[in-house]
């Protein structure tokens, strides 16, 4: 597809994937609008939206490698190497995410990020960005939505494809769901979130290693807390949200008081005004949405967490979302028409999405309860090991998802056949506290080479 096909380009939703995408599209000649619900957030002092910080990862990093702003992004982030998993004496102890240097992920911050992308979208000179300006109505047989702006004034835009970017409440895909007779899998989890400010100490340090990403696993629920470059961390917890614990009955100063002396006591010390900043904090829902199909009528398609939005457990949303992006912009050099180029996205990347949104869902039993369990950190020194041992053929399955470009299907199934191999292995290693090799490489070469 060429830009002097004079396509007349849309993007609803200028977050993260919608300006990435921008970028991506802008770079290569083709004129885009990118319609925007909220003001221009490097101009109002709003937030970003959910969650103040994220962990980006090799696939979220590739497409901004191929975007031309991975030098930019390079000064905003800040390498977390492993887990520091937190118990309930206030001990912190160490695991490493993987076993070379590279082999890092990054906490950067949602507002910096999606600012720099808007930048990066304008100054191709070809990216137009309207601000508060939400798209409605969307039409996708006879090509236009009506565009609402602040004061409720409501206008026609037409366009030659419609690409909705606009995050989990997507308009975009209820459009494409209704006129395709199709509806959405909404899976809610009974889990949500708050976030809580960690600041730097009285010298402007960091209170906490800045090289980890931190877990306080209690079982049921957990907190994490990510670096920022202001010396700051920002905490979540993901915690039920109805029953006999949960948020619906940390309603006051006492309860909250008592419960995180009780369960996090060492976060009791980090956060000033503990209990009312965490009445304060609003409670963010979080779930899962799995749709097909994810374009109409060769004139709209969807992209990010429009299209499949995920819980947060894998770290994966943004990457993936960013991956999306990139598989387009390849696939937009290759394919002659938008008929072909919508049925190869969708082909390749839906069925990936569906194996991150299982492997996220997961990835939470994983890091609220696993990674205190010894059987799990054995199996991490045995992974390690068997990666050492068969390096082309053994790679980790969080590594495969963090560091590698392994499609996520293809990341799932492997990660199931090597857990697989792990358990037959166990009993031997721990036996002998090693790989048991001639067992190992029959196994894994039955198992695992093509
Ligand atoms: P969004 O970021 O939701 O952006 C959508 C944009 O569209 C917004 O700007 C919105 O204002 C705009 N919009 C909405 N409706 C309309 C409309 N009708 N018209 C015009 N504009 C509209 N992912 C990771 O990779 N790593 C992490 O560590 C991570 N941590 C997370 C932690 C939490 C607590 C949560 C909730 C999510 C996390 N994610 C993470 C997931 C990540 O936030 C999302 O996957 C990512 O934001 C998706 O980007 P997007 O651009 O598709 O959607």
């Amino acid at each position: 597809m060429k830009p002097s096909e004079n396509l007349k380009i849309v993007i609803g939703g200028g977050g993260l994937v919608g300006s990435l995408l921008g970028i991506l599209l802008g770079r290569r000649g083709f004129k885009v609008e990118i319609f925007e619900k909220r003001s221009d957030m490097r101009q109002a002092s709003i937030g970003a939206g959910r969650s103040i910080n994220l962990a980006l990862a090799n696939r979220g990093i590739a497409p901004l490698i191929r975007a031309g702003v991975m030098d930019d992004v390079r000064q905003m982030i800040l390498p977390m190497e492993g887990r520091m998993i937190h118990d309930l004496k206030g001990e912190a102890r160490f695991q490493a995410y993987g076993q070379k240097p590279d082999e890092v992920i990054y906490s950067v911050s949602r507002l910096d990020l999606n600012k720099l992308l808007i930048t990066k979208a304008e100054e191709t000179g070809n990216v137009t960005f309207r601000f508060d300006r939400e798209v409605t109505d969307v039409n996708g047989n006879d090509k236009f939505f009506l565009s609402r702006s602040r004061d409720g004034g409501m206008s026609r835009v037409d366009f030659d494809l419609l690409i909705g970017t606009d995050g989990a409440g997507s308009q975009v895909r209820e459009a494409v769901l209704s006129q395709k007779g199709s509806v959405e899998n909404k899976m809610p989890l009974d889990h949500g979130y708050k976030e809580l400010q960690i600041p730097a100490g009285p010298r402007g340090e960091f209170v906490l290693d800045p090289k980890a990403l931190h877990i306080w696993p209690r079982g049921e629920f957990m907190m994490i807390a990510l670096p920022n470059p202001d010396k700051t961390f920002t905490g979540t917890l993901f915690f039920p949200q109805k029953g006999e614990v949960s948020f619906e009955a940390l309603i006051t100063e006492n309860k909250v008081e008592a419960f995180f002396k009780e369960v996090f006591p060492d976060i009791k010390d980090l956060v000033p005004d503990l209990a009312k900043s965490f009445l304060n904090s609003p409670t963010g829902q979080l779930g899962t949405i799995k749709c097909f199909p994810w374009s109409l009528e060769n004139s709209v398609l969807l992209m990010g967490d429009a299209a499949h939005a995920i819980v947060p457990f894998q770290g994966q949303g943004m990457n993936c979302g960013f991956e999306d992006c990139g598989a387009f912009d390849e696939l937009l050099q290759k394919e002659i028409n938008l008929e072909s180029l919508f049925q190869k996205f969708e082909e390749f990347r839906k069925p990936n999405a569906d194996a991150i949104a299982d492997l996220a869902l997961e990835n939470y039993i994983e890091m609220r309860s696993k990674v205190i369990d010894p059987r799990f950190i054995i199996k991490k020194k045995m992974e390690f090991q068997l990666e050492n041992l068969f390096p082309e053929v053994f790679i980790p399955r969080y590594s495969r998802v963090m560091f590698h470009h392994t499609p996520y299907k293809d990341a799932k199934a492997l990660g199931e056949i090597q857990d697989d191999i792990l358990e037959q292995l166990f009993d031997d290693f721990v036996k002998l506290d090693k790989i048991p090799f001639e067992k190992a490489k029959q196994l894994v070469l039955t198992k695992l080479s093509k």
